[in-house]
């Protein structure tokens, strides 16, 4: 039997890059998945029909993390669907870049209400669904660690900001059995590094050379969220091919 069979998940920003291949996985390893989009509809209606195609269960819900109310019914919506939830992946963040001096209040602003407000919103949603040996996955970031370049202050916030919220909420959730940690990836292909030069430059900085893949990500997703996981809550998993070594 497949690790995930019977279990439900939900996953933010699951349209494309970190988050579809995390869909992806949980669905191949046996949950039923429901994801948010913001605009990549048809990117989500493509990764439904393909995960259904294979016999398993997937459902895509338009829902801006800007959002919060839009957000926790979205996960209102996966709960009533599949009729639980075992496991929250908040994935869905954005990455602006500006420079100190010109940095717009409005895309902190921004930053803040996807990448921070709507995980908690996202996670007390969640929470109300999860039973005993529940599991709370957070994307965050190596930034969190080391912003390695100006113009990232905001964006590194944030994902501090997560490290230190699922080490709280992995506090508040305990007793319940339920498990949050975080995963930090490094450099890692999507549409959020597409710049050539950009990416050289970090892969000279990675010990293995290259940058990460999704699937990869997924992969620890896939563990953490799988009974193999069961003792491990609080904690931030760095996975980025050894760019913080
Ligand atoms: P992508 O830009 O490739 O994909 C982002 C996904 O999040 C899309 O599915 C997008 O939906 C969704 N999303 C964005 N904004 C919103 C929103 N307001 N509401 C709902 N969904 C939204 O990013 P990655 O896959 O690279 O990043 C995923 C996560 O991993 C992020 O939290 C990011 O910070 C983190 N991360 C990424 C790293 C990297 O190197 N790529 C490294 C470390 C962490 P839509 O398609 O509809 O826009």
């Amino acid at each position: 039997t497949k690790p995930l069979e019977g279990k439900v998940a939900i996953v933010t920003g699951g349209s494309r890059g970190i988050g579809a291949a995390i869909v992806r996985r949980l669905a191949m390893d046996g949950a039923s998945v429901a994801f948010t989009l913001a605009n990549s509809k048809e990117k989500a209606e493509a990764i439904t029909a393909e995960i259904e195609l294979k016999g398993g269960r997937a459902l895509a819900i338009q829902a801006d993390s800007a959002d919060a109310a839009a957000l926790q019914r979205a996960i209102d919506k996966a709960a009533d669907h599949f009729g639980s939830i075992d496991i929250l992946v908040n994935n869905a963040g954005i990455l602006l870049l500006n420079s100190l001096e010109t940095f717009p209040l409005e895309d902190f602003d921004r930053m803040f209400a996807v990448n921070v407000r709507a995980v908690f919103a996202g996670t007390q949603a969640a929470a109300k669904h999860m039973h005993e040996g529940g599991r709370i996955i957070t994307i965050g970031s190596v930034t969190a660690e080391r912003s390695g370049f100006p113009t990232s202050a905001v964006y590194s916030m944030t994902k501090g900001a997560v490290a230190a919220m699922m080490r709280g909420i992995a506090r508040d959730l305990g007793p319940r059995g339920i498990t949050v940690n975080t995963i930090q990836p490094g450099p890692t292909e999507t549409d959020m590094n597409t710049d050539p030069h950009a990416n050289e430059m970090l892969k000279g900085l990675i010990a293995l050379g290259r940058m990460g893949k999704d699937r990869e990500i997924a992969s620890l997703a896939a563990y953490l969220a799988s009974s193999e996981a069961s003792f491990i809550t609080g904690a931030s998993l760095t996975i980025d091919g050894g760019y913080l070594a």
